[in-house]
């Protein structure tokens, strides 16, 4: 059956079964009809509406439990855009680029790019999703290296939120706070971090690996096993629990009431002033 016979959007197939001789019902291939229902314009696979084209630009998939290779053909050949139906490992998603949300029958994509009613995502597929991504993630921090960046201290103390690592991973962000965050630990030595950052005299490609082990242990620290974020002295990397938290009463440092001083839990002496966030 000709390309003009598949449309993405309810206008082009409104057209479509126009040029029919039935404006409610044509053929568009084997086993597969337009069918008006009402307002909308459904795509059906035999007895089937697999899509439902919504006056207002939503669109319903629907497998009818027959989730078979022509139904996701069939799918893949009328969904618009970058939308597609994929399997993995026996489970369908729907993707959208980076995105993807479980299939469920009566998901629906909205105009606006948003989808509801799809199948939440299990633990074990989060876990293998973030995996994927963390390993791929820590091996373009590696090859990023090294930052160009001269003021380490305002890095430390901050973290990012796992929302945040978790975007930036999907939108292959590499961000100073990582790199400073995975290699400022009691186990990494000083140099170690100078070199990513591009200050020490010996070549990045000696610590390229190491960083991406790191920088991988911290991901899958903060977002797989769920620990939050920990900060060090910056000049003894002592730390106790609880964490590091502002000296109280008002701020010493004349004129700076929009930084924070905190004082190491070890030393009295070790202390820092940071902007606040
Ligand atoms: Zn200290």
């Amino acid at each position: 059956m000709a390309d003009c016979m598949v449309s993405h959007n309810w206008f082009g197939l409104d057209t479509i079964l126009h040029g029919g001789r039935s404006k409610d019902r044509r053929k568009v291939g084997n086993n597969t009809y337009l069918v008006r229902r009402g307002e909308d314009i459904a795509v059906r696979l035999h007895y089937t509406d697999i899509l439902t084209f919504y006056r207002d630009g939503r669109i319903k998939i629907n497998s009818g439990g027959w989730q078979t290779v022509t139904t996701r053909d069939r799918w893949n050949q009328y969904l618009p855009g970058a939308w597609n139906i994929q399997g993995d490992r026996g489970t369908y998603y729907l993707y959208n680029g980076e995105k993807r949300w479980g299939y469920r029958d009566g998901m629906i994509i909205h105009p606006d790019g948003t989808v509801t009613d799809y199948a939440p995502e299990s633990d074990e597929e989060r876990n293998r999703r973030l995996r994927r991504l963390i390993n791929k993630h820590a091996r373009l921090v590696a090859d990023s290296l090294p930052l160009e960046r001269n003021d380490l201290w305002g890095l430390w103390h901050r973290s990012e939120d796992a929302e945040t690592l978790e975007r930036n991973m999907v939108e292959d962000r590499v961000t100073d706070t990582l790199v400073y965050c995975a290699l400022h630990i009691p186990q990494v030595g000083p140099m170690v971090l100078s070199a990513a950052f591009g200050q020490a005299a010996y070549p990045v490609e000696v610590i390229r690996e190491f960083v991406r082990r790191k920088v991988r242990s911290y991901l899958i620290d903060r977002l797989i096993t769920g620990r939050p974020p920990v900060v060090y002295c910056p000049t003894c990397l002592h730390t106790t629990p609880p964490r590091w938290t502002p000296m109280d009463g008002p701020n010493p440092i004349e004129g700076h009431d929009d930084r924070v001083v905190y004082t190491c839990p070890k030393f009295a002496t070790h202390w820092e002033v940071v902007p606040k966030s």
